[in-house]
């Protein structure tokens, strides 16, 4: 499989050095060439999450160095528990929080660091993983290349934007990682990450290259859950699912997208945002529209301008899009509350703010045959839920262990020459 730029449709490239680079070297993210189609049946005797992603991802790492280390890699990076739960007849919950950092990021965080580390000479100058983060991305990739020998992660998150347990946890790992709080939006975090990767002279100088959601490694292994769930909710004799995905940057979405184009059964596909309504009113018909992000309860998905969309659109045309069962649907934080405690008073059950923004757009969908993605851990974002539901929320193990770590975050100026200096 050859891939290329979005932005440079006749130069290709190898897998493995557009997981290295990260941003195609012209700005542009990097897609495979074509897609792979398969049919269900072709999963048949597959039943982890990591067989199943092996074989789906099997036609991406065609010519790669790793395809023989694919199942491997699969069963290192992406062994982490999955479970479909039930909320009531017509919708279930897709948790993907049950990684050490307790966001979905973990699984292509992983991915991405168990491809990187094999990919890597061992007598190779040390790389240094340079991430912006609204929030969770960078505690995932933290977690995943945390003491990797020949790595250094570097983090940039917007101070006072995430939530007081997300800045620990950023915060909390040392050795081979270092967090900068920039007094500035993610937004902010993001382009002045994006201008120095996209630096080639500088980039190769510093040896740099990315783990942000525009990273091809984070969306291959993103696809790999979507197919799983396909999958388990066909054998369970069910019509394709309408998915409603929380969305921020699309990366996550944009996997179930992808996934559904090569053929796994997924219905209709609804991408829940919070007040930043970029994706929804472009679904809803006006011209594509990046603006500045607005804070928000759900803070993980606080994009104004979301830098998948370039890969959506570089897949289809606006047209193509609009007709294509893809709906955005956004949600003000006073829903995103609302949702949190009446989603507690009927199942006992928190969620974070992010998943709440997909509960709240049940109402707009026809009742049956729903599959929720639930993107986080409620504990994560104690100080939004826990006064919203009266109650304490139990913080997983490994959530709880980075907790007890002292953190130790440096603040960077909101400027690429501040960036330049630091990481010189
Ligand atoms: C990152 C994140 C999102 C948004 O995902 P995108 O891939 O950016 O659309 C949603 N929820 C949580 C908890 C996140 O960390």
């Amino acid at each position: 499989m050859n891939y290329l730029s979005t932005r440079a449709r006749a130069h290709t490239t190898t897998l493995d050095a557009a997981l290295a680079a990260g941003l195609a070297p012209d700005g542009g993210l990097y897609v495979p060439q074509r897609l792979p189609h398969f049919a269900t049946g072709e999963f048949d005797g597959l039943d982890s999450l990591p067989q199943i992603a092996s074989r789906l991802l099997a036609p991406f790492f065609v010519n790669s160095q790793l395809a023989s280390q694919l199942p491997q890699i699969c069963a290192e990076a992406l062994d982490l528990p999955i479970p479909i739960i039930d909320l009531d007849d017509t919708t279930s919950v897709l948790e993907l929080f049950h990684g050490p950092t307790a966001a979905f990021k973990d699984f292509a965080a992983r991915f991405l660091a168990a491809c990187l580390a094999r990919l890597r000479h061992s007598d190779a100058p040390q790389s240094t993983v340079l991430v912006a983060t609204s929030g969770d991305t960078g505690g995932a990739v933290a977690a995943a290349f945390h003491q990797r020998p020949g790595f250094r992660v570097v983090i940039l998150y917007p101070d006072g934007r995430v939530s007081a347990r997300q800045a620990h946890q950023l915060a909390a790992f040392g050795d081979n990682i270092v967090t900068y709080k920039v007094d500035g939006s993610f937004d902010d975090c993001q382009r002045t990450v994006k201008s120095v990767l996209g630096d080639v002279e500088l980039a190769r100088q510093l040896n740099l290259t990315s783990a942000n959601s525009i990273s091809l490694g984070r969306l291959l292994p993103q696809m790999a859950y979507y197919a799983y769930a396909a999958i388990q909710w066909h054998r369970r004799g069910r019509t394709a699912p309408t998915l409603i995905v929380p969305s921020g940057n699309l990366g996550n979405a944009l996997a179930a997208i992808v996934v559904r184009e090569m053929g796994l059964p997924i219905g209709h596909i609804v991408l829940a945002t919070n007040a930043n309504r970029t994706l929804s009113d472009y679904f809803g018909g006006a011209e594509y529209q990046g603006r500045p992000s607005i804070a928000t309860l759900a803070n993980a998905m606080d994009v104004g301008d979301p830098s998948n969309f370039e890969r959506l659109q570089w897949w289809f045309k606006d047209r193509d899009l609009r007709r294509s069962n893809i709906q955005a649907m956004t949600v003000d934080d006073l829903t995103i509350g609302q949702q949190i405690q009446a989603w507690h008073a009927r199942t006992g059950m928190a969620f974070c703010p992010h998943t709440a923004c997909a509960l709240a757009v049940l109402s707009r969908v026809p009742a049956s045959n729903r599959l929720i993605v639930a993107t986080a851990h409620p504990a994560k974002f104690d100080d939004v839920v826990e006064p919203l539901i009266g109650r304490g929320i139990e913080v997983p193990p490994a959530l709880a262990k980075l907790l007890a770590r002292p953190a130790n975050a440096q603040t960077l100026a909101n400027h690429r020459d501040a960036l330049i200096a630091a990481l010189r």
